[in-house]
């Protein structure tokens, strides 16, 4: 570490060693070994595209991917929000060179690249809610899939209710770009052919939701829309529980403690949990009352403390899950000043600790791979 590097914030460092790591990796990938080998392309629409496969015959076939099971943090930002070091939510689960992403907030697309996973034979997605920082770069993956022209398999997309009519709205987005590049370019692909939403149900015990010869994948409602409002309009929440021949990984999405996830989460090696701090909670809580004094009883601040999750509720879930290691995300406060993450690190980690959680704690980093 430079005498320089030591006057940066840990999240510059951070993000400066990964840029560097990637870049040195451009030309061998030898730390990113599962992403750099890729399979052959041998697809259906059943089985979703090794990453990095040619569009069309002719180069040298590359080597077989890597076997394994490795999870790729996209964007660990916390709540609707831009800035530059962290990309709102996105994560990827590499199975065998095989890419499955779970969210896709803005900056998804870019961090795709950043992390070789690409985007272009990404095949499989899962959203666990429809707020905008888990899905605002749908359209535009969707439509440089389409555009990118090498697409020829489906890319399917599950979620909540609204999912099917979210990918139709995207797919209306694309409908004017392909008008065009359809009689300008010769294009004979019709975007509805290749993208399609799907509902799935909202339950209290894990339901499956796609298996395949690589994972298998199950979900249930997470706790981030109260029961005031979910009696009020059809939209709910997912956690995923995805299992492969090496591991089980779960993502929680955004949510308050549930026992929905701690049976999702039994026994998992990795149980990814969105975090907000204990100041934050308190803060929130604060505002909510003012708010209601002044005669918004339904602010933004209630559904902040309502709807997430504090250390110590990630250290319960996980404890009482017995889950491996915990990966925190979905950071909250999320950073107010470039190049600063306006907490420490132990804010998040003491208070999983202290509710009784005694396996690892990582604390998720845009481009970590685990
Ligand atoms: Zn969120
Ligand atoms: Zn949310």
């Amino acid at each position: 570490m430079s005498s320089h590097d030591t006057e940066l914030s840990p999240a510059e460092r951070a993000r400066r060693r990964a840029i560097a790591s990637l870049a040195r990796l451009a030309g061998t990938s030898a730390a990113l070994p599962f992403l750099a080998s890729f399979a052959p392309p041998t697809v259906s629409a059943q089985t979703p595209a090794p990453i990095g496969a040619p569009a069309t015959p002719g180069p040298p076939a590359r080597p077989a991917p890597q076997p394994g099971t490795r999870v790729v943090m996209l964007g660990t930002h916390g709540g609707a929000g831009i800035e530059r070091d962290r990309a709102e939510t996105s994560s990827a689960v590499v199975v065998d060179g095989v890419p499955y992403l779970v969210d896709c907030g803005y900056g998804s697309l870019r961090q795709l690249v950043l992390s070789t996973i690409g985007y272009q034979q990404l095949d499989t997605i899962f959203f666990t809610h429809l707020h905008d920082d888990h899905t605002s770069d749908l359209p535009a993956l969707l439509s440089h899939q389409w555009t990118g022209g090498a697409k020829k398999t489906p890319t399917e997309i599950y979620g909540p209710n609204g999912t099917a009519r979210l990918v139709d709205a995207a797919l209306g987005y694309l409908r004017v770009n392909a008008e065009i590049r359809t009689v300008d370019e010769g294009r004979t692909i019709d975007p509805a052919t290749l993208f399609h939403g799907h509902d799935v149900a909202a339950t209290a015990a894990p339901t499956r939701v796609l298996a395949d010869d690589r994972v298998t994948v199950t979900a249930v409602e997470s706790a981030h829309y109260p029961g005031r409002s979910t009696d009020r309009m059809p939209h709910r929440a997912l956690s995923y529980r995805f299992d492969t021949k090496e591991r089980s990984v779960v993502f929680t999405g955004d949510t308050a403690y549930s026992e929905n996830i701690v049976g999702l989460a039994k026994g998992a090696d990795l149980f990814v949990c969105e975090v907000m701090a204990q100041s934050v909670y308190d803060a929130n809580v604060a505002r909510a009352k003012e708010a209601e004094a002044a005669g918004n009883p339904v602010s933004i601040a209630r559904h902040v403390a309502e709807t997430h999750s504090t250390p110590a509720d990630v250290g319960r879930m996980a404890a009482k899950a017995k889950v491996k290691t915990v990966v925190l995300y979905h950071l909250l406060p999320a950073a107010r000043v470039p190049g600063s993450l306006d907490y420490a690190i132990t804010n998040f980690t003491d208070g999983v600790r202290t509710a009784g959680f005694t396996g690892e704690v990582i604390v998720g980093q845009d481009l970590m791979v685990l």
